[in-house]
């Protein structure tokens, strides 16, 4: 057993990502920030990952090998992988499946020429390496945390008998991804003929592995309050809505939380001054470092400026920015953007620079410091998303004294209070995914911004908001007992 405490909670986290080595989105800077949490609770918490390249150069051999060889039964094929060991964090092991054919790229999901064509066999694998893994290394924990699609197949392994004392808990982290499996390539997924129905993995004739998180795991959660609802209707259930209006007794809205010690711009190293509530002399030489680094022409240093850090897909609501631009601009601010994904969004942004070259400063690619700077040298960060699981951006805007602009989703309705709503307010909300409704509010927002004692009022509101993940943590610590006892009952 490699866990140091004998009478503690034992939770072993898997997921597809971690921060810093290994971040795509939200789900990394998650995995990152609640096994700490876990840990000051008095918990026994270890994390499991791939062993991407990324993982082993951050590493630079810091790590053991602690198991060699493990045949893992991916369709007809056996596949080793070797189990390694470094810290997450002090006291925090973090295990990693090394399988250099399948994670020794360059990217996490995707090359130069789209997603990687075997994701769903490379994270098949890495599922199923799990128990086999566990009980070559005498591991029983008694609580599994899944998270996504990628790590969905745990639990209907766990159903099927692997590891009778640990309990599966399944976090959504994005409905929008389902983990689909087509017809030809149900067999590498290797569970016996009865899963492979409507109440099992089936979706419309393909197989999902984000289902089979939800229906074969003890408790699900997913990282909003706001979310949780909304997944039981169709517009935001990704086709599953029915499935989890059928588990909404085991379905638990957790909001993801912040870990303040890495996101507090009186600290952060990557800013050009830092800064508190009370003193945002720190916050203007942010904004003229940004303004320079993005290339915004100097007539517009004084005006108001709006930032986005997104990947740039459908769902983060690209499209209504790019519509909206020219309203946008007519209002007299600027605009920066960072972001990554799509090519068609790439390209319909790199156009608007074309257009704007004065008031727009786009950045495409990963840039985690850069990420950092922008939120902390904008006035106002725009997140104007289709769907939003819970969001982590808009916090790091609170906390760095930059006003969200938010559509009224998910996690955005739950950590944004709208001057409409409450006092005192945090930020602006807008109901609509359409130009007209998101120009309200910002035009609400230049508004207020015009306003020199409101404006402040509202950034220290803000900068003192907590969503540290204490109380987050004690919620699923509550989540994991129900798990447990159901899961022991399974078993008896
Ligand atoms: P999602 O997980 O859907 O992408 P979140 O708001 O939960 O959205 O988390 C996004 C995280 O990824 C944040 O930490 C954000 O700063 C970071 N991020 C997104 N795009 C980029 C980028 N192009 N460069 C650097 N960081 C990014």
């Amino acid at each position: 057993m490699e866990y140091p405490q004998k009478d503690s909670l034992k939770i072993l986290i898997i997921a597809s990502e971690v921060a810093p080595f290994a971040k795509v989105g939200g789900l990394a800077d998650v995995v990152a920030s609640l096994p700490p949490a876990f840990k000051d609770l008095g918990c026994d918490v270890a994390v499991y990952l791939p062993a991407y390249r990324q993982i082993l150069d951050y590493l630079d051999n810091n790590y053991e090998v602690i198991l060699r060889d493990l045949p893992v039964q991916i369709g007809s094929k056996l596949l080793n992988t070797d189990i390694l060991k470094a810290e997450l964090a002090p006291g925090i092991p973090l295990f990693l499946a090394r399988q250099n054919f399948l994670f020794d790229r360059p990217e996490i999901y995707q090359g130069k020429y789209g997603e990687y064509t075997d994701n769903l066999e490379r994270y098949i694998f890495f599922s199923r390496s799990l128990p086999l893994f566990c009980s070559a290394a005498h591991i029983a924990p008694d609580i599994i945390l899944a998270n996504d699609w990628h790590t969905g197949l745990v639990m209907p392994l766990l159903n099927q008998g692997a590891m009778p004392r640990s309990a599966g808990v399944f976090t959504i982290h994005n409905m929008g991804y389902l983990g689909l499996v087509p017809p030809n390539r149900i067999d590498s997924i290797g569970l016996p003929e009865e899963y492979y129905r409507t109440d099992g993995l089936e979706f419309y004739g393909q197989m999902s592995l984000l289902k089979a998180g939800i229906i074969y795991s003890q408790a699900v959660v997913t990282v909003s309050p706001t979310y949780a609802e909304e997944i039981q209707t169709p517009t935001f259930g990704a086709g599953l809505d029915g499935l989890m209006r059928w588990v909404k007794e085991s379905l638990y809205g957790v909001l993801n939380g912040v870990d303040y010690q890495d996101w507090n711009p009186a600290t952060d190293p990557h800013l050009t001054a830092n800064y508190s509530p009370g003193n945002l002399y720190g916050k203007r030489l942010c904004k003229k470092d940004i303004l320079i680094k993005m290339g915004i022409s100097k007539e517009f240093h004084d005006k108001p400026l709006i930032g986005m850090v997104t990947r740039l897909v459908e769902q983060k609501g690209c499209h209504l920015v790019a519509e909206a631009a020219d309203a946008l601009f007519d209002l007299g601010l600027s605009l920066v953007v960072l972001g990554s994904g799509d090519k068609d969004y790439e390209r319909l942004f790199s156009n608007l620079k074309k257009k704007y070259p004065k008031r727009f400063g786009l950045k495409l690619g990963y840039d985690s410091i850069l990420a950092r700077q922008i939120i902390a040298g904008s006035d106002m960060f725009l997140i104007p998303s289709l769907y939003e699981p819970c969001g982590l951006t808009q916090m790091y805007s609170l906390k760095y004294g930059t006003i969200p602009i938010v559509r009224a989703t998910g996690g955005l309705s739950d950590t944004i209070i709208d001057p409409h709503e409450d006092l005192p307010a945090t930020g602006f909300k807008f109901h609509q995914a359409s130009v007209p409704e998101l120009m309200k509010a910002v035009t609400r927002a230049l508004q207020t911004f015009k306003k020199k004692t409101d404006w402040p009022i509202m950034q220290e509101t803000g900068m003192k908001c907590d969503f540290s993940w204490e109380y987050s943590a004690k919620k699923y610590l509550t989540i994991f007992e129900k798990a447990i006892s159901i899961r022991r009952g399974m078993s008896k």
